[in-house]
């Protein structure tokens, strides 16, 4: 401790990025692809949500309690071959988890951000994905998360529950 934390937003930092490319030793080519061609793993991948052009899942390294990735289901790591269509679709979804995350965890605040190539800190750089990260005052690092009583030590699986059901109570569809 004792280090200074001025960007709240770190997900480049390198023991992240390490965990994340440990976390799937057996599907080299691409977890996303993977979890979209498997819908009856949806709860195993912990999969919150599909739409027709994107899918929402759980980060199984989260910076904090709750934090997603939205992706479309184009395997591309490059903006501009997401059509219009696509494009309004993740406009959408990310109001919609928004809402979802700060009523279910009322979080203070959220970052929400892309990282292109790994240089950027992308762990997965050939499919590009969003990040939801929800924020609560005084977090400013990891350890002041996971060490603080405010935090709910959830479960992956709980905070899939918990943010499954707050997705249904909104009404978003596509919830599996
Ligand atoms: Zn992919």
């Amino acid at each position: 401790m004792g280090e200074k934390h001025s960007n709240l937003w770190a997900p480049w930092r390198m023991e992240y990025i390490r965990s994340l490319a440990d976390a799937y030793p057996d599907q080299p080519e691409c977890f996303i692809c993977d979890y979209l061609a498997h819908p009856e793993g949806d709860r195993a991948n912990h999969v919150l949500q599909r739409t027709g052009r994107w899918i929402i899942l759980m980060n199984l390294y989260p910076y904090t309690s709750g934090h997603l990735l939205l992706a479309p289901h184009m395997h591309t790591p490059d903006l501009h071959d997401l059509d219009d269509e696509a494009l309004l679709d993740h406009a959408r979804l990310t109001r919609d988890w928004i809402r979802v995350l700060t009523e279910a965890l009322h979080c203070d605040g959220l970052n929400v951000g892309m990282n292109f190539g790994r240089c950027a800190g992308a762990g997965l750089p050939g499919h590009l994905h969003v990040h939801v990260v929800p924020r609560w005052n005084g977090d400013t690092n990891f350890m002041a998360v996971t060490g603080h009583t405010r935090v709910m030590p959830l479960s992956l699986d709980e905070m899939y529950d918990k943010l499954r059901e707050g997705a249904q109570r909104l009404g978003l569809e596509g919830i599996p």
